[in-house]
């Protein structure tokens, strides 16, 4: 019933269905499921004398005199009513809603709902909802606001959202098994759900929050659980035990490891000797060095007769790494075979490649996701590494280490995330940190500049190309976009060229470029042919210039706080005092606060708290591969003691009643599935 299609529903036709699957509603229940993203409290009525500042307030008020209406310009009209209460009165102003005409009676009551102005010690509203007095279901109400899209209203939605609870409330059935709803004092999911859409208290609505939590976190947990006991073998007979090779790779290295780094090395080699695969996860700061980390982890398994392989969610990425390790390798003077296979690897070198994986005369193998295609085979994987992991789901590490018996596994990631966060989502890794930068760093030192010094810091750069050095200027989207006016890279790109950076050598690198084209747009970047990249946020992972110096960012405010920092990480990895300039053209303070937070550490684990604070840990992190909406998150991240419940929980069924058999279990295991349903599931 409830996955009936959204337009069957009273009040949707085709029209309205088309703009909902915007807001990926395609059922009922996704619909129910579209929770709010926040709430107004119209519990209170205020009368007008109590209003002393602006803000948005309920009002039940009279209207006194028949509205004025009049057309004010070609395509503009007005309707002016004065209305009032026992206490005052006040003016609504609404453009555009001629319609009201036939409804506005005088001498009748309305609730309205607005901003209200205050200008000479008169109240005046523009546009406010209104609704007739004995007909209202608002007023008196915490009223859900949602996510909207283009004609959609936020009334619309909830107005579809009643109805659909008025046909389909006892449709809802629970996910979780009666037991456990009482075991855990939590409550059935109609209630859940309704409370979470029109709470009628707080008490209510704590419960319904909490009774979602815990369903998506158990659904989370019992599947990743799954994905791991079915396809992660949890004893390893590959014994990783010699380190000669990856010890002499250090003795060659042209700097000395920091203690961090050492520390990380000797919690992955503890793993590599026990009888159990190693499954670890790094975090670590962007430029904290973990690819030297995994290249000493993968020099381990070669050292050990394996075959090591490296996964990377760019080609920029993996051939970046591939570069790092043929440097290691040919400073030590090792005798070990490295190659790279990416989707623009040439058919006749990939048949190569393959073959030599196949028959073990390739030691290591970097690449991308071509790594996880079928025809992929090693000979003998001991390792599998793969780097900035939020970009991968659980199916796909678990499809490269399946190309080996239960091989060692390694994942790096440079997001930093809270400890919650952590748990959900790497819930069955162990967590390594390598939390101190390598000595000598300088402090990349950064600006927040506004739109007007723009030219300045385009002479800054320019003195920094002049004294030899390099530069990224960083632009937000590669097309002109209808709404945003963002610079395009490719536009920026010209117009710097033919001005203000005529005479330099600049390069231009964004998403829609082939990888033949990017690589080889790196390449001379790198090789100083370009000496200032004019970039989308492909950069963003990755890309290691020791040259370069300055990182200008276009329209600052558009981006994430992690991303920001991502991108600055791209400069201040060489030995010259680095800048990173943000240019912020948002007038608003909050966006100037948050700039401000990069100026002021450059500490990531801060900068991720921070960013989650003011926007809610939904858009910094690549969530959406975990299935796990922006309201799941919120809900969920701060909640550890449901978070702990859980996890106990889901280890006591898997270990119990592994199959999730029994009638009570038979939605959360479709649940699961559901959730997972690019990922193997297997429930015996
Ligand atoms: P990330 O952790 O962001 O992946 P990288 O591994 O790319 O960082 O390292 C960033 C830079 O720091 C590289 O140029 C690397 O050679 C260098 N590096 C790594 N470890 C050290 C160290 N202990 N001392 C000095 N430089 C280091
Ligand atoms: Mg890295």
């Amino acid at each position: 019933m409830l996955d009936s299609n959204i337009q069957f529903l009273k009040g949707v036709g085709p029209n309205r269905a088309l703009k909902l699957q915007k807001l990926n509603i395609f059922t009922i229940g996704d619909l129910l499921n579209y929770l709010p993203v926040k709430y107004e409290d119209r519990r209170k009525v205020k009368t007008i004398n109590e209003i002393s500042e602006p803000g948005k307030y309920l009002l039940k008020v009279k209207l006194i005199e028949k509205p004025k209406h009049n057309r004010i310009k070609k395509n503009m009209t007005i309707i002016k009513a004065i209305c009032k209460d026992d206490t005052g009165f006040i003016t609504l102003t609404f453009f555009n809603n001629d319609f009201l005409m036939d409804k506005l009676i005088t001498g009748e009551w309305y609730y309205v709902f607005g901003n209200v102005k205050i200008a000479y010690g008169k109240l005046e509203t523009t546009n406010p909802e209104i609704e007739s007095a004995d007909k209202d279901w608002k007023a008196g109400r915490i009223m859900p606001v949602y996510g909207l899209t283009y004609g959609l209203s936020n009334n619309e939605i909830t107005k579809l959202v009643k109805t659909a609870f008025e046909i389909y409330y006892n449709s809802i059935h629970n996910i979780l098994p009666e037991e456990i709803i009482k075991e855990y004092k939590l409550t059935s999911r109609k209630e859940a759900l309704i409370n979470l859409h029109f709470p009628s208290d707080l008490r209510k609505y704590s419960l319904a929050k909490k009774t979602l939590a815990f369903e998506k976190l158990l659904i989370m947990q019992l599947g990743l659980f799954n994905i791991k006991n079915n396809f992660l073998k949890e004893i390893s007979h590959i014994r990783l035990n010699n380190k000669d090779l990856a010890e002499r790779m250090l003795a060659y290295l042209p700097y000395k490891l920091t203690n961090a780094q050492f520390k990380v090395i000797d919690e992955i080699n503890e793993d590599l000797k026990s009888n159990k695969a190693m499954n670890r996860l790094i975090q670590g700061d962007v430029g904290s060095g973990k690819t030297v980390v995994a290249v000493y982890t993968m020099l381990v398994a070669v050292s050990s007769g394996y075959q090591a392989s490296m996964m990377a969610p760019t080609e920029i990425l993996a051939l970046q790494h591939y570069a790092t390790i043929k440097e290691c390798i040919d400073l030590a003077g090792l005798n070990i075979k490295a190659e790279v296979l990416t989707g623009s690897t040439k058919a006749k070198e990939r048949q190569e490649i393959l073959r030599k994986l196949k028959d073990g005369e390739l030691d290591i193998i970097v690449g991308t996701h071509a790594l996880i295609e079928d025809n992929v085979e090693f000979k003998n994987l001991g390792l599998v590494v793969t780097d900035e992991q939020h970009r991968f789901g659980v199916r796909q590490r678990a499809k490269l280490s399946n190309k080996g018996n239960a091989p060692h596994i390694l994942v790096m990631t440079a997001t930093p995330i809270p400890r919650t966060l952590a748990l959900m989502l790497y819930g069955d890794l162990d967590i390594s940190l390598i939390d101190e930068m390598p000595p000598g760093r300088q402090k990349v030192i950064t600006y927040v500049i506004s739109e007007k010094e723009k030219e300045r810091a385009y002479d800054f750069i320019k003195k920094h190309l002049d004294s030899g050095r390099q530069a990224y200027i960083i632009a937000p989207l590669v097309e002109e976009s209808e709404n945003l006016d963002l610079d395009s890279a490719t536009d920026l790109y010209e117009e710097l060229k033919s001005s203000y950076f005529s005479g330099y050598s600049l390069g231009l690198l964004h998403g829609k470029m082939t990888s033949g084209e990017k690589e080889e747009v790196i390449n001379k970047f790198y090789e100083g042919k370009i000496s200032a990249l004019v970039s989308t946020t492909v950069v963003e992972v990755g890309v290691n210039v020791p040259n370069a110096t300055v990182m200008l960012v276009l329209n600052a405010e558009r981006f994430g706080l992690a991303q920001l920092h991502q991108l600055r990480g791209r400069v201040g990895r060489g030995r010259y005092q680095s800048y990173c300039i943000l240019v912020n053209e948002s007038k608003s303070k909050k966006s100037r606060d948050r700039m401000n937070i990069l100026k002021r550490t450059n500490n990531g684990f801060i900068i991720a708290e921070e960013d989650m604070r003011i926007r809610g840990p939904g858009d910094f992190f690549g969530i959406r591969q975990h299935g796990l909406s922006k309201f799941d998150i919120q809900n969920i991240v701060n909640d550890v003691e449901t978070l702990q419940q859980v996890r106990l929980l889901s280890k006591k069924i898997m270990k119990e009643n592994p199959g999730l058999t029994g009638p009570g279990y038979q939605n959360l295991k479709r649940e699961i599935a559901n959730l997972f349903k690019d990922e193997t599931i297997a429930f015996n």
